[in-house]
């Protein structure tokens, strides 16, 4: 689905629609104007031209039958809907005051769809912090590298009174989730053995903090975070690298699930045929972040939500072209 619609796919469709982007310096695009209002208004213009009626405020409550009639709450009352097809897109079970509560999934359960449970990803994780941490609430740690069950993330966090969140986290996310300890280097352009070097020169009256500030480069809030981290701190070298190199982050499982950038888990690909239509129900698709992927936040979950979006569409059509012909 992504070789069909990845990210030059996705520029294109955004250009499509009057919305220049730019390539920032991590390598991810971003439109221009940094918001995503234009381009969804653009889109919704487009698809008005196109013949398509939106009805707002339609809320799909269920049972999930393989029938035509499909029922909706609406502010006026329930109605009911006659659709030869009906692709369905409610997302996962985040942020659910911008609707995308999870609240379909019971339906699917009880037409005996098979599901993963959904999980919190690209998410924060809890650490449980001393009060000397209080000061630093709100701080960036930049260039270090987190590690996890054999996974390595190298980038930046945010220091929160719950825990740290940011692009390093949630890159790891799936490995975080299954495990109480990270390891966090805080200066992973040194290498162990340069370091073991600039600690055994060190001069006798130089304290570890100005020895971590003006030799090692680490600003006040890594320096925090070091003693935080290994404590007591250790007096010999190798004990030092350590403290730099490896610290011992002890998590305490991710944030709530309604603070999570997404969630993994859903309807599991073994329910789905390749076209995404639900094998147990003909005529209905999935797509979007109710079926059971993740990834990474940073566009990969849009990329992958409109390359799903599209690759049900384009199902359904040739379902309907075919079901026509019979
Ligand atoms: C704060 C935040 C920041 C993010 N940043 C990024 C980012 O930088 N890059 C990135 O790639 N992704 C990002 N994401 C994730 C991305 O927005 C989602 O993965 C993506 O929007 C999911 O698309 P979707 O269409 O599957 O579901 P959603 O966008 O969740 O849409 C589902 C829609 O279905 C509606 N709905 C739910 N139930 C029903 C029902 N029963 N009947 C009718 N309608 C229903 C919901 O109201 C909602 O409008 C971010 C998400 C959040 C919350």
């Amino acid at each position: 689905m992504l070789a069909e619609f990845g990210p030059k796919e996705v520029i294109n469709f955004a250009q499509g629609l009057g919305q220049e982007v730019f390539t920032g310096s991590t390598g991810r695009v971003f439109p221009t104007r940094m918001k995503a209002s234009p381009l969804l208004r653009a889109w919704l213009a487009r698809l008005e031209t196109l013949g398509v009626t939106l009805l707002r405020r339609h809320r799909w409550v269920g049972p999930l039958v393989a029938g035509e009639t499909h029922s909706f709450e609406t502010p006026s009352g329930e109605v009911q809907i006659q659709a030869k097809v009906l692709i369905l897109a409610m997302g996962g079970a985040s942020w659910a005051r911008l609707g995308s509560d999870g609240a379909w999934s019971k339906h699917f359960t009880q037409a005996g769809v098979v599901q993963s449970e959904f999980v919190a990803a690209n998410v924060g994780m809890q650490v449980a912090w001393s009060k000397h941490m209080v000061p630093y609430f709100g701080k960036p740690l930049k260039n270090i590298k987190l590690s996890a069950a054999g996974a390595q993330s190298r980038g930046e966090f945010v220091i929160s009174q719950s825990g740290i969140e940011g692009g390093a986290v949630y890159a790891l996310g799936r490995m975080l989730r299954k495990n109480a300890l990270a390891k966090l280097d805080f200066a992973p352009q040194i290498n162990a053995a340069d370091l073991h070097k600039m600690i055994a020169s060190r001069k006798p009256k130089d304290s570890l903090t100005n020895f971590l500030r003006k030799s090692v480069k680490l600003d006040a809030t890594k320096r925090a975070l070091v003693f935080e981290l290994t404590q007591p701190m250790p007096r010999d070298i190798n004990g030092l690298v350590a403290a730099i190199k490896n610290a011992p982050l002890p998590l305490m499982g991710p944030c709530p699930m309604d603070q999570a950038i997404s969630t993994a888990g859903g309807v599991m690909w073994d329910a789905l045929t390749p076209e995404l239509m639900l094998k147990s129900h003909p005529g209905i698709f999935c797509a979007g972040e109710m079926v059971d992927w993740e990834a990474p936040t940073g566009g990969y979950l849009i990329t992958a939500c409109l390359a799903t979006g599209r690759w049900a569409g384009r199902a359904a059509a040739d379902y309907l072209s075919a079901t026509a012909r019979l």
